[in-house]
């Protein structure tokens, strides 16, 4: 520690307590504000901290002093937030120098299953300095619940988990991998022959004793995510429904393209949507769900025509493209599945039940914009039919695309200067991202609790603090979990440092992630990527 940290603790601390009590208030008059800066230019270079001296006289340049004028408390925050963002990293100096990598969300995907915490921390951490995304569940069920979710490129499991379901877990993966040619990789503590035959048998691709090196573990993923690499980019065909893949859209889009060179006739794009899909398997369970999206990609494939294309765009999305066909034929048609889907029957055991699907239509009739541009004029179409009661066809507007969705994300932190720059960093992460932001910063974890701001259908993203006044993180997380709609809320811990035991805890109450603070603000963002993807 070198001899100006002292004071530079204190300095945060101060600034701190004026964004506080600012945060308490209407108006703030701008003279106040003027003299945070010019107290902030004065000390900053005195201990060190010369970047933020030299930010915080340029503002007051710009700024002038005797202006009339009155701030609201969220717009000085944003004024100030490069400032906060600059005091803030350099209250992480050295620590995160070694940090790795900047993370931009497109990175692989490992998921670690292993029902001990200090276990997943320890890994999480080496695999992550390759630049891996890596997501650490402790519960095995939840493991399995989450899969389509995460996506993972790789998973990572270890045999002899202590709960009861272990083994159908493994056996969920194994179908479910083996499937979706995701590699499986077994750790366990256990190296009898026996145990590896199984694990060879139940398709696993590699198995790793414990305790093992962990440049070894790294090894032997990395080469089982280059395979899978390779894989993703032979296959056009999804491995579930045996319908076309997102990869084939866009091969498809350049044909339909030419053909409307020829013969100028328009050709339709439609984005359906399975309804209440969740439902399904949390009744049914996702074995029964796969069969109900092999059922439906089979019945729309032998439902439209043969030079019509159905794709699986992802989850229970699917995209047909209807070549030479107007927007209102293919309301007809459309109009016709929807009619015919809802007629279907599908059986769990005893149960028989049904499901329903939405559609957003759009024309394409301008070939020279990118698909991109359709799908989300037929996305918001959608997300229309999804809110006028579902189980309808929608046909795009060619102009308005609107928001698709609303995220709400809560930040629950006492500290005023965290507060202020996460703000800043998601408000920025948003104002590129076609979904709009509905954002909260809260106190304390009791603040966040008793507000109904969070209550309702949508999904909404926690960042959460660990230790705070009156409610703190932990139990904050407890609570949320022990929700029946917990699945609703992702939540991504902040912890100290050190806290070797906090982290263990999150992760065993269901954090979906966590980052140690002092954290950098591009891993934040990233991390927030990697949550939003999650939650679409
Ligand atoms: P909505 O009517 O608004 O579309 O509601 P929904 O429940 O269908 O929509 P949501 O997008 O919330 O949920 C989709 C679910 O589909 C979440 C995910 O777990 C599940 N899912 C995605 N891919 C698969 C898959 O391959 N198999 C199974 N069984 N489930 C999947
Ligand atoms: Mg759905
Ligand atoms: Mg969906």
């Amino acid at each position: 520690m070198d001899r100006y940290e002292k004071y530079r603790q204190h300095f945060l601390k101060n600034i701190r307590k004026r964004l506080e009590e600012w945060e308490n208030v209407d108006e703030i008059a701008h003279q106040d504000v003027y003299r945070l800066l010019h107290s902030i230019a004065g000390t900053a270079a005195m201990i060190g901290m010369n970047d933020i001296g030299n930010y915080a006289r340029k503002l007051m340049e710009q700024w002038g002093e005797n202006e009339e004028k009155k701030w609201k408390a969220s717009d000085v925050k944003e004024r100030l937030a490069p400032l906060f963002q600059l005091c803030y990293e350099q209250q992480i100096g050295e620590v995160a120098q070694n940090e790795q990598g900047t993370k931009q969300g497109d990175e692989p995907t490992v998921l670690l299953i292993d029902d001990d915490p200090s276990f997943l921390m320890y890994v999480k951490e080496h695999l992550e300095q390759n630049g891996w995304y890596v997501v650490a569940i402790a519960d095995p069920v939840k493991a399995v619940a989450s899969f389509y979710d995460v996506r993972p490129d790789c998973v990572v499991i270890d045999i002899h988990m202590q709960t009861k379901t272990g083994f159908e877990v493994l056996a969920f993966l194994k179908e479910k991998l083996k499937q979706q040619f995701v590699p499986m990789v077994m750790v366990s503590i256990d190296d009898r022959k026996e145990t590896r035959m199984k694990s060879y048998e139940m398709g696993a691709d590699d198995f790793i004793p414990k305790p093992f090196d962990i440049d070894e573990l790294i090894v032997r993923i990395h080469r089982q995510l280059e395979r899978k690499q390779l894989i993703d980019e032979l296959l056009l065909l999804d491995e579930l429904t045996h319908v076309y893949n997102r990869k084939y859209l866009k091969q498809a889009y350049e044909q339909l393209k030419s053909d409307w060179h020829r013969t100028h006739e328009p050709f339709c794009l439609a984005v359906l949507d399975i309804d209440h899909f969740k439902r399904v398997n949390d009744q049914y369970g996702h074995l029964i769900g796969d069969v109900v999206l092999k059922q439906f990609a089979q019945f729309l494939k032998t439902n439209v025509r043969t030079h019509d294309i159905v794709i699986r765009f992802g989850g229970e999305e699917f995209i047909v493209l209807l070549p030479a066909t107007e927007a209102s034929e293919a309301f007809l048609v459309f109009e016709r599945l929807r009619e015919q889907f809802e007629r279907m029957t599908f059986q769990s055991g005893e149960t028989t039940f049904s499901c329903t699907f939405s559609t957003g239509l759009v024309e394409v009739n301008d070939p020279s914009k990118p698909i991109g541009h359709w799908i989300e004029l037929a996305d918001s179409a959608l997300y229309k039919a999804k809110n006028t009661g579902r189980n309808c066809v929608v046909l795009a507007k060619q102009q308005e695309a609107s928001y698709r969705r609303t995220v709400k994300v809560a930040i629950v932190d006492d500290d005023a200067i965290v507060r202020a720059i996460v703000t800043d960093v998601v408000q920025k992460m948003f104002a590129k991202e076609k979904v709009a932001l509905d954002l909260r910063a809260f106190k304390d974890g009791e603040q966040f609790m008793t507000s109904e701001w969070h209550h309702g259908k949508e999904s909404c993203l926690v960042i959460l603090d660990g230790v705070m006044p009156k409610m703190d993180g932990l139990e904050v997380l407890q609570q949320l979990r022990s929700q029946k709609d917990s699945s609703r809320y992702k939540v991504i811990m902040l912890t100290a440092r050190k806290s070797e035991h906090d982290i263990a805890r999150a992760l065993e109450l269901g954090a979906d992630d966590y980052m140690t603070k002092p954290f950098k603000l591009l891993e934040l963002e990233a991390r927030i990527r990697h949550m939003l993807k999650r939650m679409n």
